[in-house]
């Protein structure tokens, strides 16, 4: 743009310096007619001068003949001026400067250089150029502004949603609203559409709540009754063969794994559903762990240690929900570690009061160790001659960890054994 300009500039002089061209020649030659042909070059010259204009006639051996009177000997020496015309700063004035070819009788061609003094037109330019950048630069800065403004504005709401969404709760799905009356249409559109999807998760969702919830209840009756039958008959059938009775344990056994696979499902589902009621009461945690590791004992004979960092540490947790997480901890350390090695239990306080239950059996390797408190995930079934689990014990104690307020996590090598840490804050 400011080349632009200055080509504009140029080109409103040339036209005053093309007129110079047509009319010196005729005005010599009516001088001539009075005077001597220097006489009339030299009048003609002073006719044309003015202390913005300026003219002089240059030989060929660089030798100025015919000059204006406030010709400067800086503006003479100033090289390459041709016949464009071209600005230069002299002394700081701007200069248009061009050399003018004009033939006075047929044979001679002579040079004359015009400096016309543009000074006022060049600086008025360059204040306006000056002007155009700050009007250009503050407009950029209030376009630059307005636009990331209007993006945060945008963008605000998409943030809410991030937001909602992390904190939604399966059974709190169906209550999420997302009305952004402030934002942009678009955005309006998009949070209502995630509106009724969740909706509709949530609707499906409760279904299959439902549906498992019911399947579970009606299957676990019928079934508990036929494991009492079972047992009632092992325990009465003296008259049964060696075959009979190993089939009935069998399917004892299986009746009674079953209702223990509905009984967690039941209980999942509870949980998902916000449903799990605990009742929390502060108790003594060495009192607790003592009345626990008994019960864990019933069905094996396996050593458990139990060593507390201070006996007086109470815990706030539900009872028997805490007896139900050592239960399946314990059990598992049981069934994954061999008969002749030691399972220990340890309690410290720090800031929170810390659990480890530790035993050396086969571990987890790494690649499981983050999976294994998903619903339903087992180790690869060829690594364990264990088969009794259904791999749900795991996601349960995870679940009723988390409603008490604790964290569980695990370190474990493959061969050497596994700690499970539990964390509870300290009350
Ligand atoms: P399961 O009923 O199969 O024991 P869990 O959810 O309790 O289900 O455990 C999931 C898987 O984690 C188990 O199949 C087992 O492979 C692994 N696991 C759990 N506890 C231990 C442990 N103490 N030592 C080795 N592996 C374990």
């Amino acid at each position: 743009m400011s080349w632009q300009m200055k080509n504009r500039l140029i080109m409103s002089h040339e036209k005053h310096l093309n007129n110079l061209a047509q009319q010196i020649p005729n005005d010599v030659k009516i001088y001539q007619e009075m005077y001597s042909p220097q006489q009339a070059l030299d009048k003609t010259i002073k006719s044309y001068s003015s202390p913005k204009t300026l003219l002089w006639i240059k030989t060929d051996q660089a030798k100025i003949t015919t000059y204006s009177d406030n010709l400067s000997p800086e503006i003479t020496t100033v090289e390459n001026i041709t016949d464009q015309p071209k600005i230069f700063n002299i002394s700081n004035q701007y200069w248009l400067m061009c050399s003018l070819k004009i033939s006075f009788d047929e044979k001679n061609l002579q040079t004359i250089y015009v400096a016309q003094n543009i000074n006022d037109d060049q600086l008025l330019l360059n204040d306006l150029l000056k002007t155009l950048f700050l009007i250009i630069f503050l407009t950029n800065i209030a376009i630059i502004y307005a636009t990331s403004t209007y993006i945060c504005l945008a963008l605000k709401p998409i943030d809410n949603i991030t937001k909602t969404a992390k904190n939604i709760s399966p059974d709190k799905l169906k209550e999420v609203s997302l009305k952004f009356n402030q934002a942009p249409t678009e955005v309006r559109k998009l949070a209502l559409t995630i509106e009724e999807l969740l909706l509709k998760i949530g609707e499906s969702w409760d279904n299959q709540e439902q549906l498992l919830s019911n399947v579970s209840h009606e299957l676990r009756t019928p079934l508990t009754i036929v494991s009492g039958y079972l047992q009632s008959l092992l325990r009465r059938g003296d008259n049964l063969t060696k075959t009979q009775k190993e089939a009935l344990t069998i399917a004892n056994s299986e009746a009674g794994r079953t209702v223990q696979l509905l009984q967690d499902l039941l209980e999942l589902a509870r949980a998902d559903s916000g449903n799990i009621k605990l009742q929390m009461e502060i108790v003594k945690l060495s009192e607790l762990l003592r009345e626990i590791i008994p019960m864990a004992q019933q069905y094996s004979q396996r050593q458990i240690t139990l060593s507390i960092e201070d006996q007086n540490i109470n815990i706030k947790v539900d009872i028997n929900r805490f007896k139900q997480i050592f239960l399946n901890l314990l059990d598992n350390a049981i069934k994954y570690s061999s008969d002749d090695t030691l399972i220990e239990i340890r309690v410290s306080k720090k800031e929170d009061i810390i659990i480890e239950i530790e035993d050396h059996g086969i571990g987890i390797p790494l690649a499981y160790q983050n999976r294994i408190f998903e619903r339903f995930y087992r180790m690869d079934e060829a690594r364990t001659r264990y088969d009794s689990g259904s791999g749900l014990g795991l996601a349960i104690v995870k679940t009723l960890v988390l409603a008490m307020n604790g964290n569980i996590s695990l370190i474990s090598q493959p061969q050497k054994g596994t700690i499970f840490t539990l964390k509870f804050p300290y009350e």
